[in-house]
């Protein structure tokens, strides 16, 4: 089963694919995650998409199309795997399409993560993460036990430089820009689901894996 989560930054994608691939041994595929990790690296990726993700713009599409081609084709043929922030604009939708064709992958489901810009701020300045284990908290919502250490690992947590309210709102705005087009593209081939994203954690897990379970069953 493949699937794609598609939503603003900020409306929980990472938090719930986080869980949903622990339950059900999925892949998670976050271009997000995979160019931060990069970019620490210092690699010639890193480099070149380093300058876009603190202004707040998507990184040229040929380099987080192939980042998810190399995810899905070191998989194994019975992978299942979630995308997660990818694809962002139509043209990488395309080439998912392209690259879902060339492995003979179906994709399966879309979750639209509806939710209200006001929450999607909130929850994106109040994000912190631990750098060490990728750890999620929020300094409302779901703070750790001792103020700025991770529960996991004991090592201090800390806010994503994007995660400042101008780079933000730039976010969003590229998000209504470019992205937002794809809930109809993916309406139109009959495999979208919208979840309640300003919902809480716990709900949003129950719509998303009565879908799943659902597709898995039929
Ligand atoms: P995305 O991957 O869509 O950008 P995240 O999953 O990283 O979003 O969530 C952004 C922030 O909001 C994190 O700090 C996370 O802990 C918090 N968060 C995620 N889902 C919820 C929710 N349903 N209710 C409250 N806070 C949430
Ligand atoms: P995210 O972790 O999903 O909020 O992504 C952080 C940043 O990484 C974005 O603001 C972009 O600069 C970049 N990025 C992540 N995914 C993509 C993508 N599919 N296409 C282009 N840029 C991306």
């Amino acid at each position: 089963m493949n699937v794609v989560f598609l939503g603003p930054p900020g409306a929980g994608k990472g938090t719930q694919a986080e869980t949903i691939c622990r339950e059900k041994g999925m892949e998670h595929v976050s271009t997000g995650n995979e160019l931060r990790e990069a970019v620490q690296a210092g690699t010639a990726v890193g480099l070149k998409a380093k300058e876009y993700m603190e202004k707040g713009l998507l990184v040229p599409d040929d380099v987080v199309v192939d980042i998810v081609a190399d995810c899905m084709t070191k998989g194994d043929h019975n992978s299942s795997f979630l995308l997660d922030g990818f694809p962002r604009n139509l043209a990488q939708a395309k080439a998912l399409d392209g690259t879902l064709k060339k492995l003979e992958y179906k994709l399966d489901n879309v979750f639209y993560f509806a939710v209200s810009e006001e929450t999607a701020v909130k929850r994106l300045t109040g994000r912190w993460t631990c750098p060490s284990c990728g750890g999620n908290y929020h300094e409302l919502y779901m703070q750790p036990k001792r103020p700025g250490v991770c529960d996991k690992c004991d090592k201090p947590i800390e806010q994503r430089s994007d995660d400042n309210v101008e780079t933000v709102k730039k976010r969003l705005k590229v998000y209504r820009e470019q992205t937002a087009d794809l809930i109809e593209y993916y309406k139109e081939r009959g495999v979208l689901n919208t979840v309640d994203a300003d919902k809480g954690v716990d709900d949003m897990h129950d719509e998303i894996t009565a879908v799943l379970e659902t597709a898995a069953g039929s």
